[in-house]
């Protein structure tokens, strides 16, 4: 039987570099990318199903109370969730899933899935955040600072986070996460199979 596939959950405070650290990965590794259910406006440069899958609240709410979410929560009043489905099929197949959420889903993940691995990314330093936050021009000045104020709220629970990233560069960073992927893939608890392998081979010698 195939070996599940790493669900790999990486959380940091807007701004710190997640999409272009989870873009990167997705174009060097074979991994999936799970494709978030939100509340949330779409930003002039997103597209329904590719950036995430825009609902109503009722709409939300009606896939929450069915069940279909594997985790779910509010953000700057707006809420996220990751479709259940895509997650467990993919892990199934023996497919790398990533799920780029915030810390409260995170940790729910974990609860029910406790060999995902939790990766906390973080700016180099509180400065960079806001500068990184303003030059985007995604959001205005007033969430902005509900942003940062959020990001120091999930610094608290970075202890429950199983890896920390710091994200001075982008080529650093993916650095770092592969190889968390690479030693994690070494791990004895993901490798049952390997003493059947070498069963297997001493009986055809
Ligand atoms: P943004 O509005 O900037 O796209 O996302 C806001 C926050 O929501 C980010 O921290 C992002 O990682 C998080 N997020 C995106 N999708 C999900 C999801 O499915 N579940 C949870 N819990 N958080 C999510």
């Amino acid at each position: 039987m195939k070996e599940q596939g790493i669900l790999l959950i990486i959380s940091g405070p807007s701004g710190s570099g997640k999409g272009t650290i989870v873009e990167r990965l997705c174009g060097n590794e074979d991994f999936s990318l799970s494709i978030s259910a939100t509340t949330r406006q779409p930003r002039d440069y997103e597209k329904n199903g590719v950036h995430y899958f825009f609902h109503t609240k009722e709409e939300f709410l009606k896939m929450r109370d069915n069940m279909e979410l594997l985790e779910c929560a509010e953000f700057c009043g707006n809420f996220y969730g990751t479709p259940r489905k895509y997650v467990v099929e993919k892990l199934m197949e023996g497919r790398n899933v990533i799920l780029e959420i915030e810390v409260q889903g995170a940790l729910q993940v974990k609860k029910i899935y406790p060999d995902g691995v939790l990766v906390f990314l973080i700016p180099p330093n509180l400065e960079e955040l806001g500068k990184r936050l303003t030059n985007r021009g995604t959001e205005e000045k007033e969430e902005i600072n509900r942003r940062i104020h959020r990001a120091l709220e999930e610094l608290e629970l970075v202890q429950e986070y199983d890896y920390v990233v710091v994200n001075d560069t982008i080529e650093q960073a993916v650095a770092d996460v592969q190889a968390i992927v690479r030693a994690e893939r070494m791990k004895c608890s993901r490798n049952k199979n390997i003493k059947k392998i070498f069963k297997g081979e001493m009986e055809s010698c």
